[in-house]
């Protein structure tokens, strides 16, 4: 004891008192409008309520009231209702195996009382009259009235998270988000709870109130998925048909067929047919539920969608799954909500889902792949053929369209092994993906085709880049255009997109043979890594174009560095040659490029080679500079003062970045740190290289433009702010089968999807999901739009409702539009046009890619760095 005191007093371990847990907590219980939503309805449906509505003001900021139809409270249990861990529906642990309520943590009340104004009515089924209770933050009844009420409950919500000052703020500024998250939420109770009429109405201001979401209280899930997403949507959809895991996905998953318990898990649902364009465009619409209750079972989730997208690459899946296991091989209690949940045998799960969803899904490719080859060889094997092809499909569908797994199953498996052995070793998943093999083989060859084009022009490429060295430019030209041909040939050939993101990167490259940099490869890629890093260096240093220069006669010829040096501070060398000597390597190989491409000293400073590396071999030991340093300091300190004075614009490389494919974000960055907008008018323009650049001076800086990428860019750019998509008049209205809340974000966002093309006509006196009728499609040539556009539009302005954007293939039609219609490669400009181009490049946002992602311009040379002077 004598020595704990000695030691410095320890602060003393005290509880919280128990009112602040209380607000610690809570706002880990409730952590957003979707789960303050979620509780409740959880409350309502656990008090066997048939009939529940959920009523919001300003989207649930300003109220959140849920009415319903159950039990209701007795009076005995008024005061319990509100404190933290009060449950009517477990007594201790044990009871949580077999818990069949949702709610069973007795925090949920407790926690809104916490963090914001709650009011309960309530009227339970034995009273004669019902009670009007306001509570504190603490869970206290500080009111109880009499209230007349039907037998139930009614929650009232005010001003959620009122009491944490921050997340009322940021839930406020975000309260869209917050209420499209929820009605996700609800849509989920919606559908799950069979024989349960809910009813979400929200009104905004003082305004009209708006449906959010129904259903009619059927007993059946179908139904419920009809009111919530409309009839449409059923017809999209199959029955999952739950199969016990065939061979080859056991295998896949470690699992054995024999140990297997056979009946833990029953699934059933509904899911996607997996048809090109019956998907949905986003997982907007996937509710998984365990028991009967919702949640997020992330590994289930991915599998679903991965095995949907094998079939229907482009799509995501409808899907409503409810998986029902013994209650004893799950965990609910992990988080508070509820949502994660553990089990057991989970990859006896994965294996089932997967199996069975191949054959729901694989069952529909093997139809077509059967009518397609029907087709391939309609000519000439029309009377012998048919017959056998029949026979297969004949095979195959009692398999996928019967009622029974248990004893089909067992045939399926068969197959799949009969299939396995034809198959030699594939991947599990291939035994199914025929079709899309098919495809692939079909545009391999055009692949392949481009591929050797390419790596001739990269051949090519090396050679031009050896010519350049020697510097014999009129040869290298015609190859230089020679290699600028193919490019165009393959941009011409018909898949303008493909070769154009290809010529894209090899533009740079081959933009960088006339990059000092590059001229000596082999040490430079030996010392890239060091050199970016000395580069951050110097520029911290300050004067970074100064000192390499400095560093070259240093280098070069040693006796200098006694002199006094004029240009910079070679001070900071001999501590960085002692720190760490591959920097050193590398400055010298840098410096000695940069002598390099000088033109005329090229063969000194090739002589100065050896004794170069000799240098850096004795300092590397000796460290012998160290004794000038003092003076050396007080030296440069006055050059440095000098070339402030001097140059106080120049004193630093603006751009590092190299012309490659892998450094283009850097490039981008860079460009667009150091260019501005005016500047492109400044731009003085050198010539046209190759007929496809335009080579342009700023200051000391050359830049290489791409004239075929800036001019498409400007065009998209040009057509994305100024199109207003031509609509075409419907013969008759459409309905959209929008949801309430997906309609609401179309009518409130109306200018938006004008702008688009598309036009509706409101009706507002319409039930709710029937109010927008499409009248309107955008329209061009070889593009068709269609529900599947309107749906991604209301998932983008959901999410930033209010701002201009375009569905993503109106962004292509665009982008195939802007190329069409800008300079090819191979077109000689005047420099009138050639300003034309550069000048628009200062009047667009973001000009330094083309829409294909490809550069339009980058940094060839700083000529300083050539010439001193
Ligand atoms: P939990 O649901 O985990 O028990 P809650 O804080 O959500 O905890 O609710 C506390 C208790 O209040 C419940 O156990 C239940 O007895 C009662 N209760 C809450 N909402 C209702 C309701 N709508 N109808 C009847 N009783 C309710
Ligand atoms: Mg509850």
């Amino acid at each position: 004891p004598s020595s704990l005191s000695s030691l410095q007093p320890a602060k003393a371990i005290k509880p919280i008192d128990p009112k602040s847990v209380h607000r610690i907590c809570s706002g880990q219980v409730v952590l957003n409008l979707g789960t303050a939503v979620k509780e409740l309805v959880e409350n309502s449906l656990d008090a066997g309520a048939t009939n529940i509505d959920v009523k919001l003001k300003d989207y649930g900021a300003e109220l959140i009231e849920v009415s319903d139809n159950g039990i209701g409270v007795e009076e005995e249990n008024f005061e319990g209702l509100t404190l933290k861990h009060h449950t009517s529906k477990i007594q201790d642990f044990s009871d949580l195996v077999h818990v069949e309520t949702f709610g069973f943590r007795g925090e949920a009340l407790s926690s809104l009382c916490a963090l914001s104004d709650v009011t309960i009515f309530t009227c339970h089924k034995s009273a004669k009259v019902g009670a009007r209770l306001v509570f504190d933050h603490n869970g206290n009844i500080t009111q109880k009235t009499p209230f007349p009420r039907q037998q139930g409950t009614t929650v009232n919500i005010q001003q959620l998270f009122y009491t944490l000052p921050v997340r009322h703020k940021e839930f406020q500024r975000n309260i869209k988000k917050e209420y499209a998250k929820m009605v996700q939420v609800l849509q989920a109770y919606c559908i799950v709870s069979k024989g349960v009429r809910i009813n979400c109405t929200n009104q905004v201001g003082q305004g009209k109130k708006s449906s959010v979401v129904s259903t009619t209280g059927s007993s059946s899930l179908k139904e419920n998925i009809g009111a919530v997403f409309g009839q449409k949507q059923l017809q999209s959809l199959i029955p999952f048909v739950q199969l016990p895991p065939n061979e080859a996905v056991c295998e896949e998953y470690g699992l054995s067929a024999t140990s297997m318990p056979q009946t833990l898990y029953s699934i059933t649902g509904f899911i996607s047919r997996c048809d090109h364009g019956v998907g949905r465009s986003t997982t907007d619409r996937q509710f998984f539920f365990i028991n009967q209750r919702p949640c997020d079972p992330a590994k289930v989730v991915k599998l679903v969608n991965e095995v949907y997208h094998s079939y229907n690459k482009h799509q995501y899946p409808f899907v409503v799954l409810n998986i029902c296991v013994d209650s004893e091989c799950i965990d609910i209690n992990v988080t508070p909500d509820k949502r994660q949940i553990l089990l057991q045998e989970e990859k006896l799960l994965g294996a089932i889902l997967k199996t069975s969803l191949m054959e729901m899904f694989g069952s529909d490719v093997n139809k077509l792949s059967v009518n397609q080859k029907l087709l391939d060889l309609a000519g000439n094997l029309k009377n012998t053929l048919p017959e056998e092809a029949k026979k297969p499909q004949v095979q195959m569908l009692p398999d996928s369209e019967t009622e029974k797994p248990s004893r089909e199953g067992r045939k399926i498996m068969t197959l799949a092994r009969l299939r396995e052995s034809f198959s030699l070793h594939q991947a599990p998943e291939s035994i199914f993906q025929s079709p899309k093999k098919v495809k692939r083989q079909h545009s391999s060859p055009r692949q392949m085709s481009l591929d050797t084009t390419l790596s001739t022009v990269r051949t090519q490429k090396a050679a031009l880049t050896k010519d350049l060295n020697c510097h014999k430019m009129d040869s290298n030209m015609s190859i230089a255009s020679r290699y600028l041909r193919k490019l165009e040939d393959s941009a011409d050939s018909g898949f303008c997109s493909t070769s154009e993101s290809d010529a894209g990167c090899s533009t740079p490259e081959g933009g960088s043979c006339v990059n000092s940099e590059s001229v000596i490869n082999p040490e430079e890629e030996f010392c890239s890594s060091e050199e970016q890093f000395q580069n951050e260096h110097l520029k911290t240093v300050g004067c970074g174009e100064k000192l390499l220069e400095c560093d070259i006669q240093f280098l070069g010829a040693e006796p200098k560095l006694n002199q006094a040096n004029d240009r910079t501070d070679p001070n900071k060398l001999p501590e960085q040659a002692s720190s760490s000597s591959p920097k050193v390597n590398c400055f010298k190989s840098k410096s000695f490029k940069s002598e390099a491409s000088r033109c005329p000293e090229v063969k000194n400073t090739r002589s100065s080679v050896p004794s170069v590396d000799v240098l850096v071999e004795v300092k590397k030991k000796t460290v012998p500079l160290e004794f000038s340093m003092k003076v050396l300091t007080e030296k440069v300190k006055k050059v440095i003062q000098q070339q402030q004075k001097n140059t106080e614009t120049k004193n630093y490389r603006r751009f590092r970045a190299k012309i490659s494919p892998g450094e283009n974000k850097v490039a981008e960055d860079e460009l667009r740190k150091e260019i501005s907008k005016e500047m492109f008018a400044q731009m003085e323009i050198i010539g046209q290289f190759n007929l496809g650049f335009i080579i342009a001076k700023l200051n000391s800086d050359l830049f290489i433009i791409d004239q075929h990428a800036t001019d498409e860019k400007y065009n998209f750019e040009m057509l994305q702010q100024h199109t207003v998509l031509q609509g075409q008049k419907l013969i008759a209205p459409q309905d959209l089968n929008l949801t309430a809340v997906n309609e609401t974000v179309l009518i409130e966002n109306l200018e938006i999807f004008r702008q688009n093309g598309f036009d509706f006509v409101i009706n507002e006196n319409a039930p709710v999901t029937q109010r927008v009728k499409l009248v309107s499609l955008p329209t061009s040539k070889n593009w068709t739009f269609g529900p599947q556009d309107i749906d991604e539009l209301i998932f983008m302005l959901s999410d930033c409702p209010g701002v201009m954007c375009r569905p993503s293939r109106v962004r292509q039609m665009f982008a195939s539009r802007a190329c069409r219609k800008s300079v090819m490669i191979g077109t000689a400009l005047n420099m009138q046009e050639m300003r034309k181009l550069i000048t628009h490049m200062g009047e667009i946002e973001h000009p330094w890619n083309c829409p294909h992602g490809r550069p339009t311009i980058r940094h060839i040379v700083s000529l300083d760095l050539i010439s001193p002077e």
